[in-house]
């Protein structure tokens, strides 16, 4: 049954199969696997007294009044509600263009609801469900449009049911015993349907050890692959020397250490497969330029890839500057004919350092002799992707550059099949972003002070958002559709607006249109988040900051400051927690992004830095959710096993393979 596909569940025909692959869930065993985003408390009852905003809360109707609609004018909504009292106090249950939720409203007292009180514009109760029992705590999967959380539910009930027999235990029975994991199929269980809280707890641990320790066992196990391979061997002998004299400023001390380590690295036989990490600003691209120079001192090409078009350029600029007539770049905005004699020239040799985007690693392009492939922003670029660029020559040193600052002990995890260097210091003169916390009482001043200086000062704007259209489960988070049309009403400058829902040429248009200064304030989701480099744009305001992590925000800091001019950072949130507060208060306090990232790490655990290794990367699954203790163990637990080399061990990592086969099967290439 693990096999079976989801069209076999009753009410889910080949529409909404298709919702479902959307989601990546094809079988069933896809869907055991395919766990909850978070969870709600509903096992107890709550007092309408005693309700905290945002609370989810079970509330006991022991008066109910009857649903009314109205259409809100010169808006897309209707608004349905119901009132509720509990004997304690009144509430109004609330939907949003949901008219036909009034018939499922009971039509006597009695029985319970749940949902999300909101007391900000009256007592409401968002989300309502009316239920005769208490609910317990209920799972929250991601969505996509056409399906619900019940849909879901209701799938995965099956499935498990269906299932549960065929679960078996990978980690065996003695590595249960000694870290105190439930039975695997117990574990699925109260994952997806908790029986409590402690049972919840120890279901998500289990499943999170699981996942962090083959995932352990593979990076291993491929870099054990890659250490066996035979790679180039570049002369380094004087080389960092005579690259200094052709660049126009001085190392600082991280950036001298990391060029000696990468010079080791293109010295030894073995691959080099090396992540540099180090935040936007420090000055990685030199970095870069003197790997490509050392392979051209040896006589093999290099490419330098880059996440977008505007980034490519600005590398092509540099490497012109080194390499002259022997730096070329490949566009998708070429004619053919520029390209053909393009790739000719590489084929040839002609041409030895090539940067670009995508079409780098289009099938047509041949290098005579590829000795280094460097990825700038890596989270840009899936395993499978620099694993294209890799096989276009034997074994080429490969490098990635990322600035994404992540604390020690998890890039340790993370990156196990790859060394890794911090680049923990910046370039000198650097002046700081102002960075200021920005409540919602002064949001209208905030964008008001924003237009006066863009008219006083001819400077530009960015302001992020956290999603890009309302929904109405997050009612309280200002979406970037909405902010942009409240801005361009509101605002007397040139404002844009820009999400990953447009096309590529269009997002880049308009990226264009902001670089030449024919935008003033661009609203945007984070899609603004990867190195560009706009020198004018000074203030970045970031709504609803609390929807991201800390790493994220100062990631999106570094967008501004980069000119010579004092700039600043808005975080802006509504959120009444000091919890919340405080956590923004840290990027207000220091500008290191390896220290935000620890803090990042101790308040919100290790989920949000696994997530940046996810796009179209190696997923680390369900230890999304583990807490950092949980994948410590689980992480020296996996060392211990890949020395121990038992028949468990080899299971394991046959397990781990068959696991993460696709993903592996690409990795090895490279
Ligand atoms: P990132 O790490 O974000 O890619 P860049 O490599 O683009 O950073 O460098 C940012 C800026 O700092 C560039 O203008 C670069 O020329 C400059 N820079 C880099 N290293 C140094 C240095 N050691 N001294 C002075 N300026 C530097
Ligand atoms: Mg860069």
């Amino acid at each position: 049954m693990l096999n079976e596909a989801l069209t076999s569940i009753k009410g889910i025909g080949p529409t909404r199969a298709e919702r479902f692959a959307a989601l990546g869930l094809f079988t069933f065993s896809d869907l055991i696997c395919f766990m909850p985003r978070e969870y709600r408390d509903y096992s107890r009852v709550t007092n309408i007294c005693d309700l905290k905003q945002d609370d989810y809360a079970v509330i006991r109707v022991s008066e109910l009044g009857s649903p009314k609609t109205v259409r809100i004018p010169r808006s897309h909504l209707t608004v349905t509600t119901v009132s509720v009292s509990d004997g304690t106090g009144r509430l109004q249950a609330t939907w949003y263009n949901q008219a036909y939720a009034a018939k499922n409203v009971p039509t006597a007292n009695g029985g319970y609801v749940i949902g999300k009180f909101d007391k900000r514009r009256g007592m409401k109760l968002l989300q309502p469900v009316f239920t005769s029992v208490i609910p317990g705590i209920q799972p929250i999967y991601p969505l996509v449009k056409g399906l619900n959380q019940s849909i879901i539910r209701n799938a995965v009930r099956i499935a498990l049911n269906s299932c549960r027999d065929e679960i078996t235990d990978e980690l065996g029975e003695s590595i249960r015993k000694e870290f105190s994991l439930m039975p695997k199929a117990d574990a699925l269980e109260n994952a997806h349907f908790p029986q409590d809280a402690a049972s919840l707890n120890a279901a998500r641990r289990s499943i999170a050890f699981e996942d962090a320790l083959l995932f352990t066992i593979m990076l291993a196990y491929i870099r054990s692959l890659r250490s066996r391979e035979k790679g180039i061997s570049f002369d380094v002998t004087g080389i960092k020397d005579e690259f200094l004299k052709l660049i126009p400023f001085a190392l600082t001390n991280a950036q001298s250490r990391i060029i000696d380590e990468i010079a080791c690295d293109m010295h030894s036989s073995a691959p080099m497969n090396r992540l540099i990490q180090g935040d936007v600003g420090s000055g990685k691209t030199v970095l870069a330029l003197y790997a490509m120079y050392a392979a051209m001192k040896n006589g093999y090409q290099s490419a330098l890839m880059a996440p977008t078009e505007i980034l490519a350029q600005q590398h092509y600029k540099q490497l012109k500057s080194i390499f002259g007539e022997k730096a070329a770049i490949i566009t998708g905005r070429q004619t053919k004919k520029q390209r053909e004699e393009l790739i000719g020239k590489i084929a040839e040799g002609k041409v030895t350092a090539v940067t670009g985007t995508h079409a780098l690693i289009e099938g047509d392009v041949k290098f005579r002799n590829l000795g280094i492939v460097i990825t700038d922003e890596q989270h840009r670029f899936g395993v499978q992707q620099r694993a294209k660029l890799g096989s276009k020559a034997a074994t080429p040193d490969v490098m990635i550059m990322s600035a994404t600052p992540i604390p020690r002990t998890l890039s340790l995890i993370l990156y196990g099949d790859l060394d890794v260097s911090i680049l923990n210091d910046m370039p000198p003169g650097r002046i700081p972003v102002n960075t200021k916390y920005v409540p919602q009482s002064k949001r209208i001043a905030m964008y008001r002070y924003i237009e006066k200086t863009v008219q006083e000062k001819g400077i530009q704007a960015y302001v992020v958002c956290p999603m890009i259209e309302d929904n109405e489960e997050m009612e309280s988070v200002n979406s970037a559709e909405a902010v942009f049309d409240e801005l361009s009403e509101m605002l007397s400058v040139r404002v844009a607006l820009m999400h990953g829902r447009m096309k590529n040429a269009e997002k880049e248009s308009t990226m264009e249109a902001f670089r030449r200064g024919e935008i003033d304030v661009l609203v945007s989701t984070t899609v603004i988040e990867v190195g560009v480099d706009v020198p004018n744009a000074n203030i970045i305001a970031i709504e609803s900051a609390d929807r991201f992590g800390l790493a994220q925000l100062h990631q999106l800091r570094g967008r501004v400051g980069r000119g010579n001019m004092e700039s600043y950072c808005f975080l802006l949130s509504d959120s009444d927690s000091k919890l919340v507060r405080d956590r923004l208060k840290t990027l207000t306090e220091t500008n290191d992004g390896f220290k935000i990232a620890e803090k990042d790490l101790e308040i919100r655990g290790p989920g949000d830095f696994i997530g940046t290794r996810q796009h179209g990367e190696v997923s680390l699954g369900a230890a999304l959710g583990a807490d950092m203790n949980t994948l410590l163990e689980a992480h020296e637990a996996a060392k211990r096993i890949m020395k121990e080399d038992t028949p468990d061990c080899r299971r394991l990592i046959d397990k781990a393979k068959q696991k993460y086969e696709r993903s592996y099967k690409d990795i090895a290439i490279n």
